[in-house]
């Protein structure tokens, strides 16, 4: 029974890897002390892996961005906007201006995209293949990389190097233009995949592992068919090396006819994300020669392994194919877990014991091991945590379980309030709002940071923090907004905020885990039930609302945002974590209202991400995730305004949902499509109201009036005017006071252009 991982996370216990890449970006180190941190990082990942005790340790998992990157430099997909700045001498600049772009010297050549990595927080960057788009062995890191380990092993048998597979590939990237589809490429890829298995064989390494994680998507028939094809093709290589084939984030079921015929040594699966396949999988695979690799510990949480179950699931394994052909694993990359628990030094024990970080992870596959052959006393410990580490249990919160339908509804229908809502508010024609934050100033950073440390006392913080509200009222009086907001200056991270402020949810030190190139991101764990006891943020927005007549809407971050962007404990269903969180907002929302507070926006950025991968899953996901938002929202009366913000730009297949939110107001990202979108809202008469953002925060870009214009008269064929709301297409957190101001300036000024043009008069 072999012992496998199939990546390790590649930030450096301390992060040593984010302040390397950044401090050779900004010149402030050379080439070869970012390669010294990035040898060190491997070497470590390496030692503790092999001193644990694993028989087959990653490579090539390690990465200075992105591992699609990678692949795309090693496979030489490299569009000829980068490949031609002469001033590049190396292929590390060349990398890096792929993933950052490249602004310099008169050169001024934009990042490729990036996109999430499946349902996870991880982004990566999408290949983009040219018609004739040829392909050649161009970088040497994959197999640079196996010497070095070689070296440190002294032998080649652990050594399993880590490739995402032609299909995965293909699949992930795009086409330049619409003149062909990149799955014609396949007979030009393979022969090169071949070329660099055939040179991984030459460097005597007896496992590859080839990560295929769309076997757990939905895939079409001609899908399926171009599998079969390029896994025979490439199968010509296969001789004297063990192909693992890996698959992750969901269950492959659908998708095993396809592997099943595959010449392959061994499949691996991911039994966190459904453990319903293993049945199948083993009457399938029962009469061949594949081996097959349990993915038991989970790769995307942090709870320790429940040994008990575990070893259940690896002892019906052996009893069907054989101890000799069963592997246990991880069921994905760890790269989406923190490194080391040992860090935290502020977790209460009862629920540390209970934790388990990438580091924990490996050391729990040993343990499986050890149990399988007899350890008791392993097994014992494991279930006594199990039993004795409660999670926080709070009676109140279970009281309230009990979902009633008057809770999922407002008072009246849409229609009724809407007209309720006019009267009160008397807003001009296409009123103009922002999506919630104002530049986050160096100056703003460092008063929180400070405050944080004890370094300023409360009095003084908040006598800071409301000059800056002051100041951001004054400045959309001058801009002459209709909508106002407070500018979230209070806020480091819009989950994080209310993470620290709700029972039940606790933040670490230091569990950082990638999220792109250097970027990372330390989710909180939501570690018992959730529950407010004090007001959150009203007093922040009564002070800006006490400044102005216009009104301040109330800012907070939505319950599925706040569990999708969580460590989510792992002993009850997660749509009970999601009410639970669904009634604390919900408590909030009436603070705000009873203070006085008439209009109120819950973000629910992630509400799409969180889609499970395969599409018979939807229903019951959006059944509690549309019941979390209603919980949380519909407690107000007819004359408050809801407004919910979403920021992504693909609603054609969810329009139905996001209708059932019945939030008054939708403010959605749809600058950077030209209000394509909006054409899918028109044709489902979509009825309530809606501000589609009319230019883009993401660049720094100044939006014309002209441009703005064009966009409000796309929109009013679209859609009924007086539904349209005027607005960016995100937070303005990351950009300049200097942009914001003309920006926002040109966007009024387009908006009240619009308004004398329909010639509508103000409903009075
Ligand atoms: N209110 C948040 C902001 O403006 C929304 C952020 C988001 O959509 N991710 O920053
Ligand atoms: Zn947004």
């Amino acid at each position: 029974m072999l012992k496998h991982n199939l990546g390790f996370p590649r930030i450096g216990k301390k992060r040593e890897f984010k302040r390397a890449c950044e401090d050779y970006w900004s010149n402030k180190i050379d080439l070869s002390t970012l390669f010294q941190v990035g040898k060190e990082i491997k070497r470590e990942n390496w030692i503790l892996q092999d001193i644990a005790g694993i028989d087959l340790i990653p490579c090539n998992d390690f990465s200075f961005y992105d591992h699609v990157l990678d692949m795309s430099l090693l496979l030489g997909v490299i569009p000829k906007s980068y490949s031609s700045i002469s001033v590049i001498k190396n292929h590390i600049d060349l990398y890096f201006s792929m993933a950052r772009g490249f602004q310099k010297n008169g050169w001024d050549i934009k990042a490729m995209e990036m996109t999430k990595w499946f349902n996870t927080n991880y982004h990566y960057i999408v290949p983009e293949f040219e018609k004739n788009q040829k392909f050649l062995i161009f970088s040497n890191k994959i197999f640079e990389e196996i010497e070095e380990l070689k070296i440190l092993l002294k032998s080649t048998k652990k050594i399993k190097p880590v490739l995402i597979g032609p299909m995965s590939y293909l699949f992930l990237g795009k086409e330049k233009d619409k003149t062909f589809n990149r799955m014609d490429l396949l007979n030009q890829l393979i022969p090169v995949y071949i070329k660099i298995i055939n040179k991984i064989k030459n460097q005597g390494v007896n496992w590859i592992q080839l990560d295929e994680p769309i076997l757990s998507l939905d895939l079409s028939k001609e899908y399926k068919d171009f599998f079969l094809h390029s896994y025979e093709m490439l199968s010509q290589c296969f001789s004297n090396i063990n192909v693992l084939l890996a698959t992750y984030f969901d269950g492959i079921s659908e998708n095993y006819s396809i592997v099943k015929n595959l010449n392959i040594k061994a499949l691996h699966i991911d039994l966190a994300s459904d453990i319903n396949q293993l049945e199948n999988i083993l009457t399938n695979i029962k009469n061949s020669n594949m081996s097959l690799s349990l993915g038991l510990i989970n790769g995307r949480n942090i709870w320790k392994n429940d040994y008990k179950k575990s070893k259940h699931l690896i002892e019906e394994t052996i009893q069907c194919i054989g101890k000799n052909r069963v592997m246990i694993a991880p069921s994905c990359s760890l790269l989406h877990v923190p490194i080391d628990i040992g860090y935290e030094k502020s977790i209460p024990k009862h629920l540390k014991m209970r934790m388990s970080f990438a580091k924990q992870k490996i050391h729990e596959l040993v343990d499986l091991e050890n149990i399988i052959n007899g350890d008791k006393d392993l097994l014992d410990k494991n279930i006594n945590i199990f039993n004795t580490s409660q999670f926080f249990y709070d009676k109140k919160v279970h009281k309230k379980f009990f979902i009633k339908n008057e809770d999922l509804k407002r008072n009246s229908q849409f229609k009724f309030r809407k007209e309720k809502q006019r009267k009160k508010f008397r807003f001009p024609l296409f009123p103009t709002t922002t999506i919630g934050s104002f530049p986050q100033t160096k100056q703003i950073r460092i008063i929180r940071s400070k405050f944080r440390n004890n370094n300023l006392s409360r009095q003084d913080y908040e006598k800071k923090i409301k000059f800056f509200i002051k100041d951001v009222i004054k400045k959309q009086e001058e801009i002459d907004l209709d909508v106002f907001v407070h500018g979230e200056f209070e806020r480091t991270d819009m989950v994080e905020y209310f993470a620290e402020k709700l029972n039940g949810i606790i933040s670490t030190e230091n569990g950082w885990v990638q999220s792109y190139g250097s970027r990372c991101v330390k989710p909180p764990i939501i570690c018992g039930d959730v529950s407010r006891n004090k007001n959150m943020t009203t007093h922040w927005i009564n002070f800006a609302q006490s400044q102005t007549k216009k009104p301040v809407k109330g800012m907070l971050t939505g319950p599925v945002t706040i569990l999708q962007w969580s460590f989510v404990r792992d002993d009850q269903p997660v749509y009970k974590t999601a009410y639970q969180i669904a009634w604390a907002i919900r408590e909030e929302v009436k603070s705000l209202e009873d203070a006085g507070i008439q209009i109120i926006q819950i973000d629910e950025p992630a509400l799409r991400e969180g889609f499970p991968l395969k599409r018979k899953n939807w229903k019951f996901y959006f059944d509690w995730s549309i019941k979390s938002f209603l919980i949380a929202s519909s407690v107000v009366k007819d004359e408050t305004q809801i407004h919910t913000h979403m920021c992504y730009s693909e609603f054609n297949d969810i329009l139905n949902y996001i209708t059932e939110l019945d939030a008054d107001v939708i403010t959605l990202e749809t600058s950077r499509s030209k209000m394509e979108l909006l054409k899918a809202f028109s044709k489902f008469s979509y009825p309530n109201e809606i501000g589609p953002g009319v230019y883009d925060i993401h660049s720094p870009r100044i939006p014309t009036v002209n441009e703005i214009l064009d966009l409000i008269k796309k929109a009013s064929e679209l859609l009924p005017i007086e539904n349209i709301w005027i607005n960016p297409d995100c937070g303005l957190k990351t950009r300049t006071w200097e942009e914001v101001m003309k920006s926002l300036k040109n966007m009024t000024k387009a908006a009240k252009i619009a308004r004398k043009n329909y010639r509508i008069k103000q409903i009075k």
